[in-house]
């Protein structure tokens, strides 16, 4: 593929990820998702807003009875971690006694991912597990367990599909990282 160049704000991103390769990773998280789930009405927390277009084409390739709703939860500013963990925000569902399938557009540092599970764990899920789009394994902070993974990437920022840059660039069909 050759490099397209977008520029959001004060930053050039070239092509890195195309939507075909996305769309391929996630029919098969799909595909392990329905083997794993099967009877169990997994609930699906999709973590907005980065997670929206991951949560929407992975919906479209689970075919076992499930259900999904939208939480958020975010610790993130510019392209720096804070940090700081928050609320959840948005759950209306009763997690106690369900299968919880926490989806994520990218894990980082892990800070994110780290406070949501602890918040949910406390709710008494019958199981919990995390499925995210993205994980950068070198800059993870915290021992967690990420059972599933449709790409690992290196320390690089990335936008495009959901991921934002200060707002921008979360409408691209592919994935593009920082032009360093
Ligand atoms: P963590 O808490 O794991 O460090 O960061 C998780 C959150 O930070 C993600 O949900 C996402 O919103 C944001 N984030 C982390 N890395 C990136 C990146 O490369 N690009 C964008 N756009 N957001 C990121």
């Amino acid at each position: 593929m050759e490099p397209r160049t977008v520029t959001l704000h004060d930053c050039d991103f070239d092509t890195y990820i195309c939507e075909e390769e996305i769309i391929a990773h996630i029919t098969m998280m799909g595909e392990q998702l329905d083997k794993d789930y099967a009877d169990k009405n997994p609930l699906f927390l999709a973590v907005l807003n980065g997670s929206f277009m991951f949560a929407a084409d992975l919906m479209k390739r689970i075919s076992i009875a499930s259900e999904i709703s939208f939480i958020r939860l975010s610790s993130y500013k510019d392209m720096q971690s804070t940090g700081t963990v928050k609320e959840i925000l948005g759950l209306s569902e009763e997690v106690k006694g369900r299968h919880v399938v926490v989806l994520e557009d990218i894990v980082d540092t892990g800070h994110t991912v780290h406070g949501l599970l602890q918040q949910l764990e406390a709710k008494e899920p019958a199981s919990l597990e995390v499925a995210t789009l993205l994980l950068k394994p070198d800059c993870l902070q915290h021992d967690l367990k990420i059972r599933y993974v449709a790409k690992s990437i290196p320390n690089d920022f990335v936008v495009g599909y959901g991921l934002d840059y200060n707002g921008l660039g979360r409408n691209l069909r592919d994935i593009y990282k920082i032009v360093s």
